[in-house]
């Protein structure tokens, strides 16, 4: 098995997240998604998540102390050993330089980083329309990808839910969220050549031929 540590970078309703979930199958790796680690741990009711919480339902950036922390310890994980996805992290530029320095310690590189490319002008409508199953089984699309029985999880048969920070005005918050914060580091991994762009508008399946031909 080939070791792999890639970054996924790409504005919300890019397509990371179902692509990484995809990839992970392909490549045998975990996809770390922050914004997972810290729904669950708000879901969980700690500390730590309800602190998370406070800004994420509102389209904000968690603070960098608080994420850092939550993902060094997730990719110190044993099934991390073979490398991971990372989607929604780094997304400032102190993440980036933190993220370097814990696996510089332990001896470890970034293999890749994946500039997920696209318009924000096109994800308004993929996001707005976005259900997700509230016991973490997927997402669906109220007119793009429909669950077989409408508004309920295909797997569970819960009934799905919008993500708080799903409504439009939210939605722009995140939008320039990463416009401010997160797209300086398309440059920042560029300038270390290991930063390679897809256009993410395209098919689905072809976005993942796409990652594949570039990881291999
Ligand atoms: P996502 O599921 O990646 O869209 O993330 C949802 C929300 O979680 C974001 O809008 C932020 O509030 C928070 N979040 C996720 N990852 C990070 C990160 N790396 N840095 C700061 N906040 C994050």
């Amino acid at each position: 098995m080939v070791r792999m540590r890639v970054i996924f970078l790409g504005p919300p309703g890019s397509g990371k997240g179902t692509q990484a979930k995809r990839l992970m199958s392909l490549l045998g790796i975990p996809q770390i998604s922050t914004g997972d680690l810290l729904r669950n741990a708000a879901r969980e009711g700690s500390r730590l998540g309800l602190e998370a919480k406070g800004y994420m339902d509102t389209g904000a950036l968690v603070p960098d102390g608080l994420v850092i922390a939550l993902l060094e310890e997730r990719i110190t994980q044993p099934d991390c050993g073979q490398g991971f996805i990372l989607d929604g992290f780094p997304r400032t530029r102190v993440q980036a330089e933190a993220l370097a320095k814990a696996l510089h310690l332990a001896r470890m590189d970034i293999d890749a980083v994946i500039n997920f490319e696209i318009d924000t002008g096109m994800l308004v409508e993929r996001l707005v329309g976005r259900r997700v199953c509230p016991r973490g089984h997927g997402e669906w699309h109220v007119r793009f990808n429909p669950p077989s029985k409408p508004g309920y999880c295909d797997t569970c048969g819960e009934g799905l839910i919008q993500r708080e920070d799903d409504q439009e005005e939210r939605i722009r918050k995140r939008f320039s969220a990463y416009r401010a914060d997160t797209e300086p580091l398309i440059e920042f991994y560029s300038a270390q050549k290991c930063l390679y762009t897809v256009n993410a508008l395209n098919e689905m399946d072809a976005v993942t031929e796409q990652i594949r031909s570039i990881l291999a």
